[in-house]
């Protein structure tokens, strides 16, 4: 019998501009692993992370909390998390803990689920960090690669990247509000005008079509948002200069990670991708923000660590 698995999820970009709460992109920058140990009774987190350890407020603890009760398990869990995603800065922190979660709770218990079903439950976790359940990273950091999400069923659609597709990601080095993604979807608004949602339909469908003809340059080009990052941007010091210098240094295009304040530029293998990097860096320096740049491709979604 297995008392002990552990899981490692990849970090993820939400929305790739005009795909708000539909695409997310697993990516090799960051990774969180997580511990599911059997015990006698209740649910414990250890952790040495800046991240609460309160089953209630806590993505992994939230993920068990919902799997334990569904599947009428009788142990108890201790959840051991060692992040590597930075929580609160749009690479699917929170989600890469509850993706791993929810696929070592369904390697531990030996339930079989499916790839749909290890996302909704994984979806729970956001609960904690976002206030409302959303699943594009949580998806994406699951499968991997690039996702489309429907919803109402829960329809989790995948598709193969393009091999040279790589992003340059900056992080800075800001303070972020606790409940930061929560904060900044109080910004988009309720209502939008028929010709930005005309022009965000038209990007998000040629990025679906870049992916299906692994064509790097047209997922770039469309990586555009008329809609959310309009509303959004005043929410990252330099963003503006920070997207106007990746794209003088041959980005096809920029926006706004998740919900921020990472910044991430699409582009291919044969650019200069490290220019790309420096030229984001001093976007952010021209506000006296550091930030740390890295260059990435799509991941794989969370894997079982054999040892
Ligand atoms: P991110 O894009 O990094 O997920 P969010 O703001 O959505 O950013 O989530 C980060 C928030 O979620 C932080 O306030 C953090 O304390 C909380 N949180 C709860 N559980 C976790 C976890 N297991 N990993 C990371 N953040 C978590």
């Amino acid at each position: 019998m297995v008392s002990k698995i552990t899981v490692k999820a990849p970090s993820s970009t939400a929305n790739l501009g005009p795909g708000f709460d539909t695409f997310g992109l697993a990516i090799d920058a960051f990774y969180d692993k997580v511990t599911l140990t059997k015990t006698k009774k209740g649910i414990s987190i250890i952790t040495d992370d800046n991240i609460p350890t309160n089953p209630e407020n806590n993505t992994a603890g939230l993920v068990v909390k919902n799997m334990k009760k569904k599947f009428k398990i009788k142990n108890g869990i201790e959840i051991q998390i060692k992040k590597g995603i930075p929580a609160g800065f749009g690479m699917g922190s929170s989600a890469g803990s509850a993706a791993a979660t929810a696929v070592a709770f369904d390697k531990l218990f030996n339930l079989k689920l499916s790839s749909n079903q290890l996302v909704e439950f994984a979806g729970f976790g956001e609960k904690a960090s976002a206030g409302t359940i959303h699943y594009d990273n949580v998806a994406a950091s699951v499968l991997g690669g690039f996702v489309i999400v429907k919803t109402n069923p829960l329809n989790v659609i995948s598709i193969n990247s393009p091999t040279d597709l790589r992003m340059c990601v900056a992080v800075p080095k800001i303070d972020v509000p606790k409940k930061k993604t929560k904060v900044s979807r109080g910004v988009i608004p309720e209502k939008v005008k028929l010709v930005d949602s005309v022009q965000n339909l038209a990007n998000a469908s040629s990025i679906v079509a870049g992916f299906m003809k692994k064509d790097s340059e047209l997922i770039g080009n469309s990586i555009q948002d008329v809609i959310v990052e309009p509303a959004r941007q005043h929410m990252i010091p330099g963003y503006e200069k920070v997207k106007q210098n990746a794209l003088k240094a041959g980005a096809f295009g920029v926006t706004i990670s998740g919900a921020g304040p990472s910044v991430i530029a699409f582009s291919k293998s044969s650019f200069d991708l490290k220019k790309i990097c420096s030229a984001m860096s001093k976007g952010f320096k021209s506000k006296n923000i550091d930030c740390q740049t890295i260059i990435c491709k799509p991941s794989k979604g969370a894997i079982h660590q054999k040892k």
